[in-house]
């Protein structure tokens, strides 16, 4: 018999009751009982959810309380020496210890957090020191495991894999390679197995995405012995690998000393007849035909296909199979049955994470005893399938016809920058070192407040729009008064940026509670994009116009830029990204030409995920960087010379990207370097960046006040190897989560800073 397995299921819970436990815990309006009660019954409703949906291996252990890899630094007794008061002090228990690690405590700042391959998921990443211990403390996975034993549902417990957890950790001290501690750490690794095993346990799962990763000699030898002594304990060790294929570290994954490997068929559908190949008819085959990275419904028939081929292949008995999700359900949301918002046309071709376990059940059941045994799921699958082939609602053949019909010169300004720089300059006339801010201004209580009431229809339209004004005045005055040179209209109209345009875009739909987990109790809700995409009517021109017609000072029109927009939503799986976001792209472009015919001179357009969307595999990188930087060429080449295109990006790491940003051929950049002390700027300065730029001289994630002297050191920094006038003033990103005392405090010494600049260099 083939059996059905998930890896992994979304914690948060459907209502997100845990994000609403644990920040009523942090702030001590709850106690440590009434969050671990929550915990567990989303624990045990999970489980059941699983077991009712006919799923026959079920993981425990995928729940956590904060991020899976903060919980093996938890498991391993390795938490940074820096906590050690946490441990020793009056603490409740762990629980204080491990959310000090995840958030800080008064000591201590918290440990760094970074994003979890190329998901939006943040994982907490572990330190490691030259004096490195490791210790088991098996409590989690052995009391998870048995807690869903004591429910009469037996798991399989999940870890991160041991070479994912030293290669994605990061050490303290110079000269240390984390991956040297793999001998220390395999004995904690072993007896945390051995506590399931204990337990009652028979088989566990240990989660290796790195091996779909280019690994470098030394990760690739660590495999071996990792896995050699972890054998020794006698559980049944799944290999899990998702989010690519394994492409050339198949034969090293088949060759494990482990019962089974897990591949992600459906990010790489190609690898399965090598990986049937590749792996001996003894070891299990998990096969992850379901995706759990998005929404779309599984196309079932193309599915048990698969299922047909591994079964016939090779001389693998039936249950030498799994079918599974192609990774962890975490990073989709919950429960389509809960989404009352949308309309059955566009439900009927969605599957979130409990539709999921069902189509897996129903694949496996299909796989075991014929496809009529499950026919109505099948025939569902199969006309969701048909639909969207067809649908006008997806296609709309306008929309193909002018992006088939895009030429080079769409996406080439008139002139190159060295031709636009003097036009613009004589246009503008603004000082040297230009001040400027990235975009929003705070997002107060009241703005907050006004968008709930006019949401609730408790506000009118005229209303909503006269309070929307009087904010963006009151911003202009505010920016004119502190003397920034270029200003912003501060997007008080807008709840998030990419869910702005998206609202306004055909072709997007938006869920009620399609929550999926970004980091801790932080959830994001990522726009649906179903169909093909284009721009009923401008988006942003009225309000940019308005700001503009208040003041004589430049206002430059704010648009989020086509790779963010693909990057940050659901995406249809039934053609390229590429060809979404072209389709995007020419929106945008649109609106700029209006920004433009409406007298806005400069215009912004954001790409602060322009990095996110880099491949795994460097083989892939060249492809994706090529399609991105012609997609955001798109959006801005639509306007005149005379017409100043920024670009925002906030990140700090642009070394092996630097040819794609020269690419982008923005007028001006702004960036996120205060927080790196401008260190970052030296890739701009070893590439000869040719455009202007906006290095970040105040760090905006803080709400401390910088001094002018400190941004004006800032500022000299950048000056030592940028040419002074290629530099602007500005912070490091919008100011929507500030609030005003500190803005105006900053933005004075800002352009204080900016002042001290020019006397020092005229
Ligand atoms: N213009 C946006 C803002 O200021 C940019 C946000 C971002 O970079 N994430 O809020
Ligand atoms: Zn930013």
């Amino acid at each position: 018999m083939i059996r059905s397995a998930n890896l992994g299921f979304p914690r948060i819970g459907a209502r997100r009751e845990l994000k609403k436990a644990l920040e009523a815990y942090w702030k001590g309006d709850g106690d440590l009982t009434a969050l671990k009660t929550t915990a567990a019954d989303l624990r045990a409703q999970h489980w059941r959810l699983q077991q009712e949906a006919g799923v026959d291996i079920i993981p425990s252990n995928d729940f956590s309380l904060y991020d899976q890899m903060l919980d093996m630094t938890a498991a391993l007794g390795a938490a940074p020496p820096r906590f050690a008061e946490e441990t020793a002090g009056e603490t409740e228990s762990d629980v204080d210890l491990y959310f000090a690690m995840a958030r800080g405590a008064p000591h201590a700042p918290a440990m760094e957090m970074t994003k979890w391959f190329d998901t939006n998921y943040h994982y907490i990443v572990p330190e490691f020191h030259e004096d490195q211990t490791f210790d088991a403390t098996p409590l989690k996975a052995t009391s998870e495991y048995l807690e869903a034993k004591g429910l009469g549902i037996e798991t399989r417990p999940v870890l991160i894999g041991p070479v994912t957890y030293l290669s994605l950790g990061k050490a303290k001290d110079k000269g240390l390679a984390p991956l040297s501690l793999l001998p220390r750490l395999l004995p904690a690794y072993a007896a945390l197995l051995r506590g399931l095993k204990d337990a009652g346990a028979d088989s566990v799962q240990l989660d290796e995405p790195i091996l779909c990763q280019d690994l470098s000699p030394e990760e690739r030898a660590a495999f071996a012995p990792a896995y050699d002594a972890l054998r020794s304990v006698g559980l049944d060790i799944m290999v899990a690998t998702y989010f690519d294929g394994l492409r050339d570290n198949l034969s090293l994954a088949a060759s494990l000393p482990v019962g089974g490997l897990h591949i992600d068929l459906v990010r790489a559908p190609d690898q399965i007849d090598a990986a049937l190949d590749a792996l001996d008819a003894d070891k299990t085959l998990s096969l992850g035909l379901v995706d759990g990275r998005n929404i779309w419904r599984t196309d079932l028939s193309a599915a048990l296909a698969v299922v047909e081929k591994a079964k016939a292949k090779a001389k693998r008995a039936s249950d030498k199979l799994h079918i599974a999700p192609s990774c962890s359900l975490l990073h989709a949301p919950i429960d389509l049955d809960l989404e009352t918002k949308l309309d059955s046309e566009l439900k009927s071709w969605m599957a979130f994470a409990k539709q999921k376990l069902e189509e897996i059940a129903a694949l496996t059941t299909a796989a075991n005893e014929g496809r009529a045994s499950t026919s109505k799921a099948f025939a569902e699958s199969d006309a969701a399938a048909g639909a969207r082939k067809t649908s006008k609602r997806i296609h709309d053949d306008a929309v193909k016809v002018r992006a088939a019909a895009v030429t080079p010169a769409d996406i080439e300004r008139a002139h190159g920058f060295d031709a636009r720089r003097p036009v613009q300059r004589a246009r503008f006339d603004l000082p040297p070192f230009p001040t400027t801010t990235i975009g929003s201004f705070p997002q107060t209580r009241e703005v907050r407040k006004a968008r709930a009431a006019h949401k609730r229809r408790e506000l009118d339209d005229a209303g909503y729009e006269a309070f929307l004004k009087r904010e963006t005045e009151s911003a202009v005055r505010k920016q004119e008064a502190l003397g920034l040179d270029v200003l912003v209209h501060g997007e008080f109209e807008r709840n998030d940026m990419v869910e702005y345009f998206g609202e306004q875009l055909a072709g997007f739909a938006f869920t009620k509670n399609g929550w999926v987990q970004s980091y801790g109790s932080r959830c994001v809700k990522p726009p649906v994009i179903f169909g093909d995409v284009s721009r009923p009517a401008p988006m942003t021109v009225t309000w940019s116009a308005y700001a503009q017609s208040l003041t004589e000072k430049p206002v430059k029109g704010m648009l989020t830029g086509p790779v963010t927009i693909l990057q940050w939503s659901f995406v249809r799986d039934d053609q390229p990204r590429a060809e979404t976001c072209k389709q995007i792209a020419l929106a945008i472009r649109d609106e700029a030409v209006d920004l433009e015919k409406a007298g806005v001179a400069m215009i912004q357009i954001d790409e602060p995920a322009f990095r996110e969307g880099l491949p795994l595999r460097n083989a892939d990188r060249g492809a994706y960087l090529q399609w991105a930087v012609e997609c955001f060429r798109l959006s801005a080449s639509g306007v005149k010379d005379e017409t100043q295109i920024h670009t925002h990006m906030c990140y700090s790491e642009f070394n092996d990207i630097m040819t794609s940003i020269a690419a982008l051929d923005a007028d001006v950049i702004s960036i996120e370097t205060s927080r790196s002390d401008m260190e970052l700027l030296d890739a701009f300065s070893d590439f000869k960046y040719p455009n202007e730029i906006g290095p970040g001289v105040w760090d905006i994630h803080s709400p401390r006040v910088p001094s002018a002297s400190e941004m004006e050191t800032l500022l000299r920094k950048a000056a030592d190897v940028i040419a002074p006038d290629q530099l602007w003033v500005n912070p490091d990103c919008g100011l929507k989560t500030r609030g005003w005392e500190e803005t105006e405090a900053s933005l004075k010494h800002m352009t204080d800073a900016a002042r001290r600049m020019r006397e020092q260099f005229a």
